[in-house]
């Protein structure tokens, strides 16, 4: 008999947090697992899920204006914000519900209260008052939208929390940021037919990714008609007297706007979460501070997921709980490997990229191979919309191993997901080479490109 309450007590029900709950629950451990808001985390209830619902909403548009290309005539059309919140809703239910009989199928206890920590063994369920113990306990809390407190008027704004939920569907939106959440409700709200903004403070937008996919995104969103405006952040946000909100610049800017929207980043969820009290420690960001198998400095407690602010992704997550539960239970000491993550931005046209970026590899390595193509997709030939589809491979020239690979445009994302695979096997570029094309696809174009477009050497192009 074990002397503690549960096994495994763990904090947060989002992807990381079920998912070591229902394998650890599974293999017959007694699990607990506390959640303060709904089972799904932000992934399903106020991000990946739901923004991918909006993306596709957005998407109908330019859809049945490509149409008229292909001779069909669409009517008038309209769009109706509610339904799209009200679907999207119901479409969320469901798959916590799913969470939550998930967990409650392989055993899991599920305690819908805030939970506390209170000592490297002992958490105290806020709603009723209870304190229980375990032999282990994971923190799987995730993190939320910076409020950018700083900002005089940042009360008046919202993140993309708010986004999902808004009674109504804005007129103007004006976005701070330049990432990935940034970026995909720039689009989302421009396909809606809302007037978008973007104010950024780098050079070029999604400052991690490869320039060639950054720019070529700039130029196709301007084109579509979000201004983006660069090197520029807030100095003020505002309330006018027509009740509208006024979002000042440091250039000098006065951007008008129904709603303005921040997506500056997201920070680690600990505070309140009694880290003190079990001696569990953080970084500069609030973080929690893990080793290389997801255990904190207490020998009794671990963090997956964004609370550790390893690499902000739900597979991520997903990827650390099932690394920890064969570490913890399997007797197989697992290290979450976060290398070549393939990752996608749903923008409109998609960016889909796995590994590194020319210039990340150009430090890296002494001379790069670089394959790039931009064309026309077919679709957009009969269509007439004016877009590019641009790949790019890049490869290091000593072993001809493939370094990253870029795609900007339709489905990149899905295509990503495979080049994931073909990068994690180590691929060179004469197995990309000797590999037979898909026709007629916008993908051929990866292994069709025979011929270096350019060099580049110590950092240049040659
Ligand atoms: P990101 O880290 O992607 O982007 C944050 C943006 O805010 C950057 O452009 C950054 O600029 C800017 N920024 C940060 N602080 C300030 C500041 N004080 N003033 C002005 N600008 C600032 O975060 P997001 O909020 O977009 O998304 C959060 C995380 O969620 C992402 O990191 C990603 O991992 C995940 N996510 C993944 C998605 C996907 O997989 N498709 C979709 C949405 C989110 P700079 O670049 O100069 O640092």
């Amino acid at each position: 008999m074990s002397e503690f309450d549960f096994d495994l007590f763990v904090i947060g029900g989002g992807s990381g947090g079920v998912r070591a709950a229902r394998l650890a629950a599974g293999l017959g451990k007694k699990v607990a697992i506390a959640e303060e808001y709904r089972f799904g985390g932000t992934c399903v209830i106020r991000g990946c899920v739901p923004k991918k619902l909006f993306v596709y909403a957005s998407q109908f548009s330019e859809h049945f204006e490509d149409a008229r290309g292909y001779g069909w005539s669409v009517g008038e059309s309209a769009f109706d914000w509610k339904t799209l919140i009200a679907n999207k809703d119901r479409e969320i239910d469901r798959l916590e519900a799913l969470y939550r009989r998930g967990l409650e199928n392989a055993g899991a206890e599920i305690i819908s209260s805030r939970a506390e920590l209170t000592g490297p063994n002992s958490v105290l369920i806020k709603s009723s008052g209870q304190t229980v113990t375990a032999e282990k306990i994971l923190i799987a809390v995730g993190g939320s939208a910076n409020p950018h407190a700083s900002l005089p008027g940042h009360e008046l704004c919202i993140t993309s929390n708010e986004a999902f939920h808004l009674e109504e569907l804005p007129k103007a939106i004006v976005i701070a940021g330049g990432g990935y959440i940034a970026v995909e409700f720039a689009n989302i709200f421009h396909g809606l037919g809302v007037e978008t903004t973007i104010i950024y403070r780098g050079q070029e937008i999604l400052s991690k990714f490869d320039l060639d996919m950054r720019r070529g995104l700039h130029m196709a969103m301007e084109e579509k008609g979000i201004r983006i405006i660069c090197q520029e952040i807030f100095s003020k946000v505002e309330r006018g007297p027509d009740g509208r909100l006024l979002a000042h610049t440091s250039g000098g800017k006065s951007l008008m706007a129904d709603q303005v929207l921040l997506a500056l980043g997201r920070d680690p969820n600990t505070e309140s979460l009694g880290l003190e009290a079990a001696g569990v420690k953080t970084g500069v960001k609030g973080e929690i501070l893990i080793d290389d198998y997801s255990r904190t400095n207490v020998e009794s407690i671990y963090a997956v997921g964004d609370v550790t602010d390893r690499v902000q992704l739900t597979p991520v997550a997903i990827h650390e709980a099932m690394c920890l539960i064969d570490t913890l239970y399997h007797d197989r000491p697992t290290s979450p490997d976060h290398d070549l993550i393939a990752t996608a931005v749903f923008s409109q046209p998609e960016i889909g990229t796995v590994g590194l970026s020319e210039d990340e590899a150009s430090k890296c390595y002494d001379e790069l191979q670089i394959y790039r193509a931009e064309f026309r997709p077919m679709k957009a030939t009969l269509s007439g919309r004016s877009e590019k589809t641009i790949m790019k491979i890049v490869v290091n020239s000593e072993d001809r191993k493939v370094l990253g690979v870029h795609i900007l445009g339709h489905e990149a994302g899905e295509m990503a997901q495979i080049l994931g695979i073909v990068l994690k096997a180590g691929c060179t570029k004469d197995d990309f080479d000797r590999t037979m094309a898909v026709h007629p696809t916008a993908s051929e174009e990866l292994v069709t490109m025979y011929k270096p477009s350019y060099r580049v050497k110590g950092g240049e192009r040659v």
